[in-house]
């Protein structure tokens, strides 16, 4: 008997690294950017039945029509395949929704990766890679068997890296829905575009293994860790600079805000202190985590 149903784990990630290069004429911009999953994971069950793409996302207030990206992603493996698309999903979310993790975009890829299973389409990773860059930029890292990514391009060009280890992560989102496509609109507007965290480095391999130094460490105290969006987020809701200061106040050894916002990640070393900080944020907002990186 095939396989009628299948469960998929759909992981969120964070940008340890993200600058952006420029505007192309095609409205997209460059980027470089290393991107780390995570062990935050929304749930995706398939079962081949019915007739037509059913979507059900309990408990979320994300759109269960052809808005969502589980049911395009769906729909573009069923007129590429020519399979008959009789499919019920159930996403249950668990990553926040706008959040600057990418938790649309793994669902997408889980859909396309899970349908490719399920219906033993048998479709190469070239091709599901292909189908993925049209569903949106960061879907293709999401196909990947990559852990830890260079990206390149508009996002679709990816090199597998070794990630840095031994540390964990607080995740702390305050509530705000941040619009991707606003912040990089006022990217040209408020952007001190500043790739300084590259001086040193003659290319970015080279940069990329410096993030596997103890504690990220790139000289002088400074990080590894940047993230050219950051500072226009910031400019429309403050409280992301004051959750930094408090990740770092709380013994982080480093704080960033994720891709667009409005997520903030503090790394930690020791799992104490970093339990000691979620319980704190715990009491002030609802979806705060405390993960590891997926190696
Ligand atoms: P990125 O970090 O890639 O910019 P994000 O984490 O900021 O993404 P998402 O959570 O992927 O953002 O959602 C962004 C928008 O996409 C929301 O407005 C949401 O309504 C819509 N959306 C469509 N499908 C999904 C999905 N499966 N999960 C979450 N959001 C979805």
């Amino acid at each position: 008997m095939p396989i009628r149903e299948l469960d998929i784990l759909a992981p969120a990630k964070v940008n340890l690294f993200l600058s952006v290069l420029g505007k192309r004429p095609d409205g997209y911009h460059d980027l470089i950017s290393v991107m780390q999953k995570i062990d935050l994971v929304d749930q995706l069950h398939l079962c081949l039945e019915g007739s037509g793409i059913s979507l059900s996302c309990p408990s979320s207030v994300i759109p269960e029509d052809s808005r969502n990206l589980v049911w395009q992603a769906a729909r573009l493996f069923f007129d590429r395949t020519g399979i008959n698309d009789n499919v019920s999903i159930t996403l249950r979310k668990m990553i926040p929704v706008a959040a600057g993790l990418g938790g649309g975009s793994s669902d997408a890829a889980a859909t396309l990766s899970g349908l490719n299973t399920l219906c033993a389409a048998g479709l190469s990773t070239e091709e599901l890679l292909c189908m993925a860059a049209r569903l949106g930029a960061d879907v293709p890292f999401f196909v990947a068997d990559m852990p830890t990514a260079l990206v390149t391009g508009i996002g679709t060009e990816l090199q597998s890296i070794t990630g840095p280890r031994g540390y964990w992560l607080v995740l702390v989102n305050p509530g705000l829905a941040v619009s991707t496509r606003w912040v990089y609109e006022n990217l040209l507007l408020t952007s001190e575009a500043n790739p300084y965290k590259l001086r040193g480095y003659s290319d970015l391999s080279e940069y990329a293994a410096s993030l596997l130094g103890d504690d990220f460490a790139v000289g002088d105290g400074d990080h590894a860790l940047y993230n050219d969006l950051e500072s226009v987020t910031v400019k429309k809701h403050p409280v992301i600079q004051t959750i930094k200061e408090q990740l770092l106040a709380d013994g982080a050894f480093a704080a960033l805000m994720s891709g667009s916002g409005s997520t903030v990640f503090g790394l930690f070393r020791h799992l104490d202190v970093a339990e000691k900080s979620r319980a704190s944020f715990r009491k002030l907002y609802q979806d705060v985590f405390l993960v590891t990186p997926l190696t």
